[in-house]
């Protein structure tokens, strides 16, 4: 894939730590992660803060909390540091200038010394107002001004941005690893800013400068970006750099359920499920966004949904590690159409991989979930023995508190008004009855248990379906849980024994 084979692939994730990171986030660095590992690469991990007044104290740590979990782990980053830090931008502000400065003595570029209110004036003035060839001419900027004048500006230091001096009329183009040759018209977009009055650079220089500086060679990035990359070619060739441009991936957008539009933060709340990889509480606001992670979603079964989203491997398969990603990953498959998010199959991903998983993967989120109900100290034979019985039935892991908590804590209430309408003495009797019979029952093994009670139904004469859910209920409080038989043999004499006569007492109350 890298034009020049013999050089190592190295791509990044570049996110702006300004919040909580979206699903389509963590799939843009998935895809990074797979293709850099697919072709013994590195991921860099580099943080877009150069604009300060959209910077949110503790977001540059979600970030990287969340690649841990996924296990999309960089090779340099801020943290990691590397050869070619620094990995944040605002520490890097000083790099920017003189490349801003080169463009201006190019000629691709231009100093422009109106005001924040004199383009407000001209916002009023003139829809839809963008800076650009069609209205530069007559607005302040060294391309109009007198040279001593912008000299003069510029040794009286009056506040000015540098901006790009985007061609008249030119098609300006390169070829996406998704969507093949893509161009556009070099009029219609607007001479962006790159350098700003305060000094940092605008995204758009630091890009190219960073992937430059970085020695990115292939760079995975989401669809909005895309009208963007006029202006990135542009700034690679201006600087001579364009040989070394990395190769572009746009990725496909993921979709809101229905189809219609990108997927937001605000259709997981309208709609009830999360957006976020992890949980997400804004400073300023106190604002809790909920995430993949809290909800119970295993990291693996999040890593596997994304990769899902706008990709496949051509068979049926559906159902990945990270490392068979990594093995069949390849870029001809990534689709140029948007991905819909569908919450239930983002389930079913979820339930397959708690079904594969064993006990020593999922034990320490299983004790979280135990913990939070001040269960503590199980031993991890029995913690297995109960995950076996339950493990099919979960989809998100706090379903296991739900499913098994019984095994854990005795039911303090009991689902016992259906059963209780057709009570009778002959009931009782036949509980008291095997009450007493099953202290004596050894061993004490589902198959052996079944039998005896299956034996002591037919000896009563009573009907088989009427003294199953007393049993159930009586051991877990409600009309669910795995095969009765098999939750009485684990929970074990005593405490199955202890649980009847309760659950009995309750019945008869
Ligand atoms: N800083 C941009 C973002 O927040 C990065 C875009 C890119 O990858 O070039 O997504």
């Amino acid at each position: 894939m890298s034009k020049d084979t013999d050089k190592k692939v190295r791509v990044r994730f570049a996110p702006s730590p300004t919040g909580g990171l979206h699903l389509g986030g963590v799939r843009t660095v998935l895809f990074n992660y797979l293709f850099a590992k697919s072709q013994g690469g590195d991921l860099i991990l580099r943080i877009e803060d150069t604009d300060q007044t959209r910077f949110v104290p503790g977001a540059e740590e979600y970030i990287v909390d969340c690649l841990h979990w996924c296990g999309l782990v960089p090779d340099e980053s801020p943290q990691k540091g590397g050869d070619y830090g620094p990995y944040r931008q605002s520490e890097r502000k000083e790099r920017y200038r003189q490349y801003a400065e080169q463009l201006v003595l190019d000629g691709f570029a231009y100093y422009a010394f109106d005001t924040p209110e004199e383009l407000d004036e001209q916002r009023k003035l003139v829809p839809n107002f963008r800076y650009s060839h069609e209205n530069r001419d007559r607005l302040k900027n060294s391309l109009n001004l007198p040279v001593d004048e912008v000299d003069a500006l510029l040794k009286a230091g009056v506040p000015h941005v540098v901006r790009i001096k985007m061609p008249v009329g030119e098609t300006v183009g390169f070829t996406d690893m998704i969507r093949g040759f893509v161009s556009f018209d070099t009029s219609l977009v607007d001479d962006k800013v790159l350098l700003k009055a305060d000094g940092m650079p605008t995204y758009h220089l630091a890009v190219v400068v960073d992937d430059y500086q970085m020695k990115i060679t292939h760079a995975f990035r989401g669809e909005e970006w895309l009208p963007s990359a006029p202006v990135h070619v542009l700034l690679w060739e201006y600087l001579g750099w364009r040989s070394v441009m990395p190769e572009w991936a746009h990725l496909p957008l993921i979709l809101k359920p229905d189809g219609n539009g990108k997927l937001s933060k605000r259709d997981g709340d309208r709609l009830g499920f999360p957006v976020y990889a992890m949980n997400w509480t804004d400073p300023k606001t106190g604002e809790l966004t909920k995430g993949f992670r809290e909800l119970g979603f295993l990291p693996e079964a999040f890593v596997n949904l994304l990769a899902l989203l706008g990709w496949n491997d051509g068979s049926e398969q559906e159902i990945f590690s990270l490392q068979e990603l990594i093995d069949r990953f390849s870029i001809q498959r990534i689709s140029k159409a948007g991905a819909k998010f569908d919450f239930e199959k983002a389930k079913w991903f979820n339930h397959e991989w708690i079904k594969r998983s064993d006990l020593s993967e999922l034990a320490p989120y299983l004790r979280e979930v135990l913990a939070k109900h001040d269960v503590l100290d199980v031993k991890d034979g029995y913690l297995e023995q109960v995950l076996s019985l339950v493990k099919e039935r979960m989809t998100l892991l706090p379903d296991f508190w739900e499913q098994a908590g019984f095994f854990f804590k005795a039911p303090t209430t009991y689902d016992i008004e259906s059963i209780k309408k057709k009570w009778s003495t002959e009931k009782t009797d036949f509980f008291i009855d095997i009450i007493s019979k099953m202290e004596g029952l050894e061993p004490w093994r589902s198959e052996e248990l079944e039998h005896f009670y299956k034996l002591a139904i037919q000896a009563s004469g009573l009907k088989m379906g009427e003294l199953m859910l007393p049993f159930r209920i009586m051991l877990v409080g409600g009309k669910f849980g795995p095969h009765v038989f098999d939750i009485a043999a684990l929970l074990g004499k005593e405490e199955s024994i202890a649980r009847m006569k309760r659950g009995l007492e309750a019945i008869l109350a």
